[in-house]
């Protein structure tokens, strides 16, 4: 019997859903996928829960390959070193944590908007956030040494642990090394060993034809406020089937 890995998003109380199968083949092998989605024309935003199952199971057999050579990820719950880098995101991700956050209850809800605020008032001093928006002025690579130079803590970083574990971006799913967390404090191209993944659904999504741009973490609420609303007129499978197809 084939093992069969299920994502499922929508709410199945408000919404008529649909369940197809995929077979992604990863490395030769064949990975069954059983897939629920909102049936009718969705938002990319809606099938963010199936993006990041995928992220997610592309670090897990990361893990496993890695273990399989007699090593392990280092990355542990209390270590938030990666936490001062720059996340980036789409926008689909930004109107998701967005919509996390408003449902927060109070004061906590207050205290991760400040925590944003004090952020990005942090970053602007140095024009680290325009930055991101000038490609020429720079690599990426300089801005994403210089942001972490900058020590500003992600706002969802709390006692070096992330509070939004289960909700986090598909980056920070995809961001793990196997070299000693001592590292971390410091990172360079030569003392971080990042896990090899297969796939980096992150990347897809953010290259994507259903996507332009990205954004780092910190202007999420920011740019959900200003945004225009999600267009909602594709398939959800139509959606999907690009993105895989880009794996
Ligand atoms: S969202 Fe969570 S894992 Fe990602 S940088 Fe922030 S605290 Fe760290």
């Amino acid at each position: 019997m084939e093992d069969v890995i299920r994502l499922a998003a929508g709410d199945p109380e408000r919404e008529d859903l649909v369940t197809g199968k995929v077979v992604l083949v990863l490395s030769g092998e064949p990975v069954h996928l059983e897939l629920t989605i909102p049936s009718g024309q969705i938002s990319v935003q809606a099938l963010l829960p199936i993006v990041q199952g995928l992220s997610s199971l592309m670090a897990e057999r990361a893990s496993r390959r890695l273990e399989a050579h007699g090593k392990s990820v280092s990355c542990r719950a209390g270590c938030g070193a990666c936490c001062r880098q720059l996340v980036p995101i789409s926008a689909p991700e930004a109107r998701a944590l967005s919509d996390l956050v408003s449902a927060m209850p109070e004061p906590r809800q207050t205290q991760v908007r400040q925590r944003f605020a004090d952020a990005l008032a942090a970053l602007g001093t140095d024009g680290l956030i325009e930055r991101h928006t000038q490609p020429g002025d720079g690599s990426v690579t300089a801005l994403g040494m210089d942001y972490f130079r900058a020590g500003v803590d992600c706002p969802f970083l709390e006692d070096d642990a992330c509070s939004i574990h289960p909700d986090r971006p598909l980056s920070c799913r995809e961001y793990l090394v196997s070299s000693p967390p001592l590292h971390c404090a410091n990172p360079s191209c030569e003392s971080i060993e990042r896990l090899v993944l297969e796939s980096h659904p992150s990347l897809t999504l953010l290259n994507s034809e259903v996507m332009t741009g990205w954004m780092p973490l910190v202007v999420a609420l920011s740019f959900a406020e200003q945004a225009a609303p999600a267009v909602r007129d594709r398939d959800g499978s139509e959606i999907l089937r690009e993105l895989i197809s880009q794996f």
